[in-house]
């Protein structure tokens, strides 16, 4: 399993970073995104370190897409959000500022004009943790 050790995916899997973790096995570990662009909104990653799609074992990326399933029944079950998108970026240019592999977990409501590039805002942690237990407790 590699690891970069400028990556801040990498330090959270190695818990030297905090997060609200959702899930983990041998192979990927899903946590909440901080900087939530609607209530719900999940990361998954494969442990081993690769930038991006083109980079990305095929293993890994198999095993991310099953937790990525996993995760999305959780949230379906825990919020029931009237859509869920499965987002992943490329590039600078397709929004991708961690250059770790990872899959969004994206919850949608009807109307809420989210757009792809969706810009960072910081969420309130508090009600992120909240909805982790919930989400947790579907798994
Ligand atoms: P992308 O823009 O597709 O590369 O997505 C990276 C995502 O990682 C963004 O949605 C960020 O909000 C999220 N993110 C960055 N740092 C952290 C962190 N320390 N904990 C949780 N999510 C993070
Ligand atoms: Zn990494």
């Amino acid at each position: 399993m590699s690891a970069s050790q400028d990556c801040i995916f990498c330090k959270i899997i190695a818990g030297e970073i905090p997060c609200y973790k959702l899930y983990e096995d041998d192979a990927t570990f899903a946590f909440m995104d901080i900087n939530p662009a609607n209530d719900g909104h999940a990361l998954v990653i494969p442990k081993d370190h690769a930038k991006d799609v083109h980079a990305v074992s095929d293993d890994s990326i198999s095993r991310t897409v099953i937790t990525a399933k996993k995760i999305a029944t959780a949230v379906e079950k825990s919020i029931s959000p009237t859509g869920i998108n499965l987002v992943q970026c490329n590039g600078p240019a397709a929004g991708q500022s961690v250059f770790h592999f990872h899959m969004h977990v994206l919850p949608r409501r009807e109307g809420d004009e989210l757009k792809l590039n969706w810009g960072l805002k910081p969420g309130d942690m508090d009600a992120i943790g909240k909805l982790a237990d919930k989400i947790k407790s579907n798994l």
